[in-house]
């Protein structure tokens, strides 16, 4: 009987210990910083297609504007643009595994547009005109580039090409050629080609935004510039109100709450920006 009571009591402590182990993680997790969204769900076309195609387009860009002789013709911007690229990278398999195994390329084409994309697969382009225009600090080139990737990771790009190819093809015919092997090439680069310039869902750029600030405040990029990148961008919407719209903002659509909703998420990323900075500092040898 004695014995049978020390098990029931060990077992009883052991019980104890397991929920306070389960509800102390539970705890720990919930105070975990970061933002929360997931990835696009619409992606009826393998990541690998999509990868391989976008892969394909960007080349073909990035082949324009060389033989134009615009091809990463300012180096020192080119340099800043691959350090801040190298800070961010690292912190992107938290949002999607698959980008541990991206060929990740960074280039800068000299072009008065006001734009930067990452395509599928990691393919990041700025050109001069988004950096001179908006005379766009560390902080803020982390905050565009965060935004662009974090389309990535979250595979809105993929979801657009799936939507392409859906309304080029129609569904059944589609389907039918992805199980036969049979979408063509140039299907597929047509719908990567749009996919680039269609403007992403107010969804989808809330998500990006979000993303976008933790990335940089992990890699020690100070979070809230992605509100002054917003604020300069809309200056300049209201100043070309009359013409052409930047580039940036006809696929990446500003909606009243952006800067508000950014706002209010920085609480969950500040921190991490603090961690980082201070790891970037005791690396430098800065106490
Ligand atoms: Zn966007």
């Amino acid at each position: 009987m004695l014995g049978h009571h020390g098990l029931a009591g060990r077992s009883l402590a052991v019980l104890v210990l397991a929920l306070g182990v389960l509800f102390g993680a539970a705890a720990a997790h919930a105070r975990e910083d970061g933002v929360e969204v997931r990835k696009s769900r619409l992606a009826l076309l393998p990541a690998s297609m999509v990868e391989r195609s976008s892969a394909q387009q960007y080349v073909q860009l990035m082949r324009g504007a060389a033989q134009n002789g615009a091809l990463n013709t300012d180096r020192r911007e080119l340099e800043r643009l691959r350090g801040i690229a190298r800070a961010l990278i690292p912190h992107s398999r938290r949002f999607n595994p698959d980008a541990e195994r991206w060929r990740w390329e960074v280039n800068l084409v000299r072009s008065p547009q006001v734009n930067a994309f990452c395509m599928p697969g990691g393919k990041i382009a700025f050109f001069t005109g988004i950096l001179d225009t908006l005379q766009l600090t560390d902080a803020e080139v982390a905050a565009v580039m965060g935004h662009e990737i974090a389309h990535a990771l979250l595979e809105h790009g993929r979801a657009r090409m799936t939507e392409q190819v859906l309304k080029s093809a129609g569904i059944t015919v589609a389907a039918m050629m992805l199980n036969l092997g049979q979408l063509s090439t140039e299907l597929l680069a047509t719908a990567a080609n749009v996919a680039l310039s269609l403007p992403f869902s107010r969804r989808h750029e809330t998500d990006a935004d979000l993303v976008g600030i933790e990335l940089a405040a992990r890699a020690g990029y100070d979070p809230r510039a992605a509100v002054s990148v917003w604020q300069k961008m809309q200056r300049l919407g209201a100043q070309t109100g009359r013409g052409q719209p930047p580039q940036f903002i006809s696929t990446h659509p500003s909606h009243e709450s952006r800067i508000r909703e950014i706002e209010a998420n920085l609480p969950k990323v500040l921190n991490l920006y603090a961690v980082a900075q201070k790891g970037l500092d005791s690396a430098a040898g800065v106490r």
